[in-house]
């Protein structure tokens, strides 16, 4: 066993011994955030959200179900099966939170949820509400749809936070027991098979690397292994790849079925490879990333175009209005894409943790932290009819002015609010020759490289508003090592300037610059990526959005919402001058502040077209044009006032394409 003292260190992820991580992790306590961007969204989710959450995981009877398998309360189990993983992702965020500061209020509340589950737990180490207030009561009855091992991974991972976080071991050992259990009941000469729902697998990875208890390996490679049988085929009429059990992960060549459960999985995948330094499984998270990448991700980082089995698509199948993006697919990039960044060494993929992050993930909580998104569409008609959940309200159609408070199917709140709580985690790592920094805060770093040099740095940034990044280093050991910046992918040519000289020359390492000299206390270094907004086109293939253009400026991208506009027309009938420039002004009285981007456009009257959806193409068409100027806000701060129409793709005005554009 490691010493656990040694495991207070460390956040989500712990690679310090993970033989081929080609980077490692920061200390828990290694990287402090200060008043900025982040900080800001982490107290909103701290004060409002972490009770909020409390609040609503007691109504939707989460706790209760606890307390039924308990035997200390009559009742029946209420909601989807899952709902023990509610309360085990709010207490991993409430770990992470709790550990930086303590509070009194919330401690309690988290004692309570923890005397709960310790209360349900069976003797033998197994615990699952729902299963245990059912009749049968018994285990494993339907691996496929039952998510009892879907749960045990977030226990765990809840249970990693709180060891990590706070040295508090109660729910450690409850996770470990159960794992002991599962242990004994899953494996090769034992029972077969693995959840419908990944995500256990890189929990056991993670309970391997806190208690270095190597049977939670193998037993995360087990499940990994039992995948692509073609066995799981129980949930409506969902084929294999919705349990992710269409191929086995190391033949994996793209992207199918459930997003989520797709994206979980790779996580465990690359946490495995972390470990083992099995090629074979490496290579298949690169096919599965290079076909994600190049034809099934939104540009706001969101994935999983089809309701319907939440679904991937075909390539290039990427609609505006109709897609799915679930915040928890773009979590789970998030988190994928941070294990392929530790595996790799490679800024691409933190640029995709940085696209889900300020646009997908950021869009799901409302500004207030008491209302979440859990589809999130890149275009809103007329906000009629629209789902905003996986779940419909039984009783009348679902018209809504703002984001639903909390959800039948709750998987997406608890699961932002981890991530805010855990954000200072993926700022930066480390390795024998010095750190790297992947996300730009405000922050004080302070961290031993692995070679033992004591190194302390500060960073000031405006990000994302603004692009210039100000480090300045505070203390430095006698040898010289490096510091690495990510330039990020809408970036060009950023300026570096060390102590007020610019450097010309200096080292690109795969979407990183490297600075390497013996820094002294006092060295400033200046980076400036520039934050010009800009058009993006997209791939011709994607149909939805053909002869569009969208707005970004930095990480941050763009869309229209029909109350900002001075016309107030239809955002259907809009069009955009890709050719005009852009401009920019800050509001900091609109949604808590943010950089409004200004673009030539016109709204189109067209008479011709009013009663007809068809007519020949020969027909004269009267169209008249109304010029405006177009006002885009961020994509994340969008439906924060009341619902209406809103969209992130624009067609370009039509003498720029020589035709009439189809709209949306
Ligand atoms: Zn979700």
């Amino acid at each position: 066993m490691f010493n656990r003292v040694e495991n207070l260190r460390f956040g989500p992820v712990d690679t310090m011994q993970s033989p081929f991580a080609r980077w490692k992790t920061m200390d828990l306590k290694s990287v402090s955030l200060n008043e900025g961007f982040w900080t800001k969204k982490q107290t909103v989710n701290r004060r409002i959200s972490l009770y909020f959450g409390f609040e609503m995981l007691t109504k939707a009877g989460n706790f209760d179900n606890l307390r039924i398998a308990a035997g200390s309360i009559q009742a029946h189990y209420r909601g989807y099966v899952f709902l023990d993983s509610d309360i085990y992702k709010w207490l991993e965020a409430v770990a992470w939170e709790l550990g930086k500061e303590p509070d009194e209020e919330l401690s309690l509340m988290a004692d309570q949820a923890i005397s709960l589950i310790a209360a349900a737990q069976r003797p033998n180490g197994y615990i699952n509400s729902y299963v245990q207030t059912r009749e049968p009561p018994e285990p494993w009855m339907d691996l496929d749809n039952g998510h009892e091992l879907y749960c045990a991974g977030h226990l765990f991972q809840a249970a990693v936070a709180f060891q990590r976080a706070m040295g508090d071991s109660r729910l450690l050992d409850i996770a470990c027991r159960f794992a002991d259990y599962i242990c004994s009941v899953f494996g090769p000469d034992k029972r077969h098979g693995a959840c419908g729902h990944p995500e256990i697998e890189m929990a056991l990875v993670e309970l391997y690397r806190i208690t270095g208890e190597p049977r939670y390996l193998v037993l995360a490679e087990f499940f990994i292994d039992q995948r692509g049988k073609n066995i799981m085929k129980g949930h409506r009429s969902y084929g294999p790849e919705y349990h992710q059990d269409h191929v086995p992960v190391r033949q994996v060549k793209e992207a199918a079925g459930h997003s989520v459960r797709q994206l979980y999985l790779a996580s465990g995948v690359t946490d495995l490879y972390l470990e083992t330094g099995e090629q074979a499984l490496l290579e298949a998270m690169l096919c599965l990333w290079k076909d994600i990448t190049e034809t099934k991700l939104y540009i706001t980082g969101g994935l999983g175009s089809r309701f319907d089995g939440e679904a991937f698509g075909d390539p290039y199948e990427l609609p505006t209005d109709q897609c799915y993006c679930e915040t928890c697919a773009a979590i789970a990039s998030f988190m994928w894409n941070w294990r392929m960044l530790l595996t790799t060494g490679e800024g691409r993929h933190a640029d995709q943790m940085e696209r889900a992050l300020y646009n997908n993930i950021l869009a799901s909580p409302a500004l207030d932290g008491k209302h979440y998104f859990y589809i999130n569409p890149l275009m809103l008609r007329e906000a009629k009819y629209l789902r905003f959940s996986s779940d419909l309200p039984s009783s009348e159609v679902f018209i809504p002015d703002q984001r639903p408070e909390w959800h039948d199917c709750a998987c997406c709140p608890p699961n932002v609010m981890r991530i805010f709580a855990s954000f200072a985690h993926y700022l930066a790592t480390r390795d024998m020759k010095g750190i790297q920094i992947h996300h730009f805060a405000p922050a004080d770093i302070r961290c031993d490289l692995t070679s033992g040099q004591s190194i302390k740095l500060n960073m000031l940034t405006e990000y994302p508003w603004q692009g210039n990044i100000r480090m300045q280093i505070v203390e430095s050991g006698d040898s010289s090592w490096e510091l690495s910046l990510r330039i990020p992918e809408w970036s060009h040519n950023p300026i570096i300037s060390i102590n007020g000289e610019v450097i010309r020359e200096f080292r690109l390492e795969k979407g990183y610059l490297v600075l390497e000299r013996k820094w002294q206390a006092g060295d400033v270094i200046e980076l400036e990526l520039s934050m010009e907004a800009m058009f993006v086109a997209s791939n011709p293939r994607i149909d939805a959005t053909r002869g569009c253009s969208a707005i970004q400026r930095g990480p941050i991208v763009y869309c229209l919402e029909d109350k900002d506009q001075e016309i107030k027309g239809c955002l259907l009938d809009v069009e955009i001058d890709k050719d005009q420039p852009l401009s920019t002004r800050w509001d900091g009285a609109l949604l808590d502040g943010v950089m409004v981007v200004e673009a030539a456009g016109q709204f189109i009257d067209s008479e011709s077209w009013r009663e007809h959806l068809y007519q020949p193409a020969t027909s004269p068409v009267l169209e008249i044009p109304r010029p405006t100027r177009l006002v885009a806000i961020p994509y994340f701060a969008w439906g924060n006032r009341v619902i209406g129409g809103m969209r992130v793709w624009v067609p370009n005005e039509s003498s720029q394409d020589g035709s009439r554009l189809n709209y949306g």
